[in-house]
């Protein structure tokens, strides 16, 4: 095995220089203002050690990467009643798709599509305020991650309100399947707002950590989850976590992860590391190009892949 931060540092200096980058997410336009230049890469290993690259101290915004904490959240909630409202498999649809809601009855097909996390956002909102759920979200967040500074980028989630119109359907839809039961925009409001955490690589990395390492808290050994709990977000992880590209990345890659269309993208090396990568530009499926193609090289040199060298 090489060493992690000479692979990090070679990683980070191939993937720099690239100029094939994919395109900032547009659609939502305070991301649009990202520089499409950016990239950072950090590791956190079973050893506690830290192996960062490039922009790795750069906030940007975690969006769906933030489905991952949502859906831990609510599983602690109500446990496995949560699958009677959401299913786990994947959509082979595109992440804010419509159309399989209508023929599945209002139950998403997975907890990361955006349909999904918003019955997710249901749960974890369970009749407070949103301002509560999301105090929730962002101390779990401070808890995991060690780092009490992560805050929600405020611009970035009134951006989004502003044009959210396809998470307004999603929404509507759902609640008229009964498949909602708090007020649609306290739902959506819940959930745009925990899509706009800024976190940067490191930070992300290190809050990952409970999923690569069976569920414990790996600086105090306080148990976040167990280690069936764990197992099974990294499953949903594999499945689930590219959208309509989940299958190619777990070719390409060969590790439980998620992504996000501010570029960001969390991966899960059971027993092994947590590892967060950021570069904006994205493919046609709102996944981060160079922070896929980092990870299939990160796993190839470290030998990481869960399927074998
Ligand atoms: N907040 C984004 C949206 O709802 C999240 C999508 C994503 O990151 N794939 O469209």
């Amino acid at each position: 095995m090489r060493e992690l931060k000479t692979v990090i540092d070679e990683i980070a200096a191939e993937y720099r220089a690239c100029e094939e980058r994919g395109q900032v997410a547009t659609y939502i336009p305070e991301l649009a203002k990202v520089d499409i230049g950016s990239f950072g890469i950090c590791a956190v290993t079973a050893d506690g050690a830290v192996a960062s690259a490039g922009d790795a101290e750069i906030p940007f915004s975690i969006q769906s990467v933030s489905k991952v904490f949502t859906l831990t959240l609510a599983l602690g909630k109500i446990g496995d009643a949560l699958w009677r409202r959401v299913g786990r498999e994947p959509s082979g649809n595109s992440f804010n798709s419509i159309v399989q809601l209508e023929y599945e009855k209002g139950i998403p097909r997975n907890p990361f599509i955006n349909a999904g996390a918003l019955a997710v956002a249901d749960v974890v909102l369970a009749g407070h305020a949103p301002k509560v759920a999301l105090g929730e979200i962002l101390r779990f967040l401070h808890f995991v991650a060690d780092d009490d500074s992560i805050q929600i980028d405020e611009a970035v989630a009134r951006s989004e309100q502003a044009t959210g119109y396809r998470n307004v359907a999603l929404a509507n839809y759902m609640r008229a399947f009964g498949n909602l039961s708090n007020p649609v925009e306290m739902v959506l409001g819940v959930y745009f707002h925990h899509c706009a955490i800024a976190m940067n690589c490191v930070q992300l990395a290190m809050a990952g950590r409970y999923l690569a390492f069976s569920g414990r808290h790996p600086t105090t050994g306080a148990r976040v989850v167990s280690p069936e709990r764990a197992r099974r977000i990294n499953a949903l992880m594999l499945t689930c976590g590219h959208y309509d590209g989940s299958g190619d990345f777990a070719y390409r890659v060969g590790l439980p992860s998620k992504s996000g269309v501010g570029g960001g993208i969390l991966a899960i090396v059971p027993g092994k590391a947590s590892i967060a990568v950021w570069s904006p530009g994205l493919d046609g499926q709102g996944n981060s190009v160079l922070g896929s193609l980092a990870l299939e090289m990160l796993a190839k040199r470290m030998g990481w892949s869960i399927f074998g060298a």
